[in-house]
């Protein structure tokens, strides 16, 4: 029953990376609402910015290129292709990127006042999308800052590129974020999946979050709030998440975080297809089985198994590669393929890790229930 939705999951910064120490200690962007827990600000737009636009209005912006806040929505042209690193997926109704929280949270506001629904995507390393493309609006976040507040403390924009974080901190000394390295994701992608690897993962050295909700409100989450669990945070059941903004790291002192972190990208370079389409690991490891999914998928004799362009890795079994042309439709054949016949030799029900977009959905925020994994 492939392709059926019973099948779906239910669902520039000019930086350096050596340059930590110039990170001055201000006080954070979203500093107003820093001080209380859970306040909830109102956001109020200038004048010029009020939320009156209509779908031709986005139309007109395209054309004329004169959006508030610097914006540029794409109309039905941009490819999810184009956006994932399994390099699947058709278009998108309305395309925009977002370089500020401001821009953020005009595009959720406009998109809740014109019910269109909508989408936040950071690297697309985690989302497989539809050959159909997504009937809504597709954010491509881009808010890119770092702030160091102290000096094992950082409060990062979620389109802040996840590797490039962890690269940053190991090699200056802080040990938390070293499994970060070789994480081709963003900041949000990863406290919204709690990414992790090696032993560690993002919860650990989260102290808050910032997120802006579908009415456009800015909320800001304490860690002690928040419960996570293996691939799994609380944002992935949140009804009112747009988007996460930003993410405040608490980091601990280590010289020998560098050296770990290269021994990890030593590990990834020779255990994973890195020069290949993929989206990491397809399904979670199970939690009573004794094996990883990668090797029950190895034991269940499937590495090098095809659907279409799709295939199991034949160095990682866990990870499956567009070898060329995949559909997004080989993609789930395979998936499901994989899933029964590791349940069948193997008796074990694995569960995907990947994000499956579905290309429609009643609700604003798909991110909520349709992309969600078993
Ligand atoms: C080669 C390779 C290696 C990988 N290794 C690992 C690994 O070791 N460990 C691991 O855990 N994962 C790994 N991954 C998977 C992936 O990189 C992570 O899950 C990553 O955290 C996803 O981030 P992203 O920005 O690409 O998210 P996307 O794929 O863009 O989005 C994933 C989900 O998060 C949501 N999301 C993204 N940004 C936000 C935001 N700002 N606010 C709210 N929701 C948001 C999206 O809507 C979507 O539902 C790997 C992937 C690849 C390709």
């Amino acid at each position: 029953m492939i392709g059926n939705p019973a099948l779906s999951w239910h669902s520039n910064t000019t930086y350096k990376p050596h340059d930590l120490s110039q990170f001055t200690k201000t006080q954070s962007k979203l500093s107003p609402f820093s001080n209380s827990q859970y306040p909830q600000i109102k956001l109020r737009f200038p004048e010029h910015t009020h939320l009156h636009c209509s779908h031709t209005h986005i139309v007109k912006c395209e054309e004329s290129n004169h959006c508030p806040n610097g914006l540029k929505f794409v109309r039905g042209r941009k490819l999810l292709s184009e956006l994932s690193t399994w390099g699947i997926g058709g278009p998108c109704n309305y395309f925009v990127q977002v370089s500020s929280q401001t821009q953020l949270v005009y595009v959720v506001r406009y998109c809740q006042e014109h019910c269109i629904r909508f989408m936040i995507v950071g690297k697309g390393s985690n989302c497989l999308f539809d050959d159909m493309g997504f009937d809504g609006c597709v954010i491509l976040n881009r808010i890119e800052f770092l702030e160091r507040i102290d000096s094992n403390t950082f409060t990062v924009g979620s389109g802040f590129g996840f590797n490039r974080l962890g690269i940053l901190c190991s090699s200056k000394g802080l040990t938390g974020l070293e499994f970060a390295g070789g994480i081709p994701g963003t900041v949000g992608g990863a406290a919204y999946m709690n990414a992790g690897a090696n032993g560690q993962e993002t919860a650990d050295v989260v102290d808050s979050i910032e997120m802006v909700t579908t009415e456009g409100e800015l909320q800001r989450l304490n860690r002690m709030d928040l419960k996570f669990g293996y691939r799994l945070s609380p944002f992935q059941d949140m009804k009112d998440l747009a988007a996460i903004v930003a993410v405040t790291f608490r980091l601990k002192q280590s010289e020998s975080a560098r050296r770990r972190q290269i021994e990890h990208l030593e590990r990834r370079r020779n255990s994973q297809p890195l020069g290949e389409r993929t989206a990491g690991s397809v399904f979670r490891n199970p939690s009573n089985s004794g094996l990883s999914a990668g090797e029950l998928i190895e034991s269940a004799g499937l590495k090098g198994r095809r659907v279409g362009g799709a295939m199991v890795s034949n160095i990682h079994a866990n990870f499956f590669i567009n070898s060329g042309g995949s559909t997004c439709q080989d993609m789930l054949e395979l998936i499901s393929l994989v899933k029964e016949t590791v349940y069948r030799k193997c008796g074990v029900q694995l569960k995907e890790e990947v994000m499956y977009v579905q290309p429609h959905c009643n609700i604003l925020n798909p991110n909520r229930d349709k992309t969600r994994p078993l």
